[in-house]
Formats: structure tokens, C-alpha cells, sequence
């Protein structure tokens, strides 16, 4: 599952952090989730909690922050809340709108002890 490979891909970069940074727990992890990221944050979130026993982030507390999607109108130079990314816009319903927001899927911050 997609999911899962990103949650690995995740532990795998707070585990790099920590060896960087010479640390041995990881007490806090931000990761932000955009609604148009193609990223299901439930299931990535669930999967980042099974995927962390016995690693550096066993004991984190794990947030997921979720952008909503945003997008502009190329027509009526609006922006509005973007659902899916095929949404047209909700004046002119022209298509197709530029996605401005909700595409992220990063890691914002880690705090380390
Ligand atoms: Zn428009």
C-alpha cells in the first residue's frame, strides 16, 4: 500500500535526522498531508503508527497537519476550497482551475531530546 511506503520513507528520514544530529529519541514529528497530495492521511497515519515500534520514533507524538486543497481560477483569478483536483471553479465553472495549495506532503519538524 502507498501509504505504508511513505510512512517508511518517513521513519527512514527522523532515523537519518536523529544519526545527523546525534540523538537518540525523537519526542515530536510534524507532517503535513494536503488533501490533493493523492495521500489518504487516515491510512498514512495508521500505518506510520504500526511502522514506528522499535524505531526512533517509537515514542514520538505523531501530528498530522492537513492542508485543504486550494485552487485558482484562471479565468476569474478566484481562489476556492479545492475538494478534488478536477474541481471546477464555483463562479464561472471554468476548467481547468491551477491547484495552488493542498498538493504538500513533507515533513514540517521533528524535535529531538
Ligand atoms: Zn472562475
Amino acid at each position: 500500500m502507498h501509504e505504508f511506503s511513505l510512512a517508511s520513507e518517513v521513519i527512514d528520514l527522523a532515523q537519518n535526522e536523529a544519526i545527523k544530529n546525534a540523538v537518540t529519541s525523537i519526542q515530536e514529528i510534524n507532517i503535513e498531508v494536503g488533501d490533493l497530495s493523492g495521500v489518504d492521511a487516515d491510512a498514512f497515519e495508521t500505518a506510520l503508527e504500526l511502522l514506528v515500534k522499535n524505531t526512533i520514533l517509537e515514542n514520538a507524538v505523531i501530528s498530522i497537519i492537513r492542508t485543504p486543497g486550494i485552487g485558482k481560477c484562471n479565468e476569474c483569478d478566484i481562489e476556492f476550497e479545492m475538494v478534488q483536483r478536477l474541481d471546477s471553479c464555483p463562479d464561472c465553472h471554468c476548467f481547468p482551475s491551477q491547484i495552488v495549495g493542498g498538493e504538500e506532503f513533507r515533513v514540517l519538524s521533528l524535535l529531538a531530546e
